[in-house]
């Protein structure tokens, strides 16, 4: 799946449901830095070794997953209504973070 047909089964499952009109930016953000807070609080407590060894748990698993997909619904929702190209903004973040971060040669 690419990231624009993600962004399109997210529009289609939103208009149908007549979810647009709650989809600004505000609300998107929001909803992400939520979503955000739910895939914390599945390591929230754990030991750095217990995090690191979270998927051996199916159940565990499958709540990290989901919660992963939230975030990632949120994000690229809200980067269709503000009409941001994610790959491009990945990149230009990147290339910040190297000229910032300058790593060995
Ligand atoms: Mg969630």
């Amino acid at each position: 799946m690419t990231l624009r047909s993600m962004q399109e089964l997210l529009s289609d499952f939103a208009e149908h449901r007549e979810w647009e009109q709650f989809h600004t930016p505000k609300n998107l953000a929001m909803a992400l830095t939520g979503e955000a807070g739910e895939l914390a609080a599945e390591f929230q407590w754990l030991t750095p070794e217990q995090s690191a060894d979270v998927m051996a748990d199916p159940r565990h698993a499958r709540a990290v997953r989901h919660e992963m997909a939230d975030v990632l619904s949120y994000l690229l929702r809200l980067a269709d209504v503000l009409d941001v190209d994610l790959e491009q903004a990945l990149r230009e973040k990147v290339d910040l973070n190297a000229l910032k971060y300058p790593g060995r040669t």
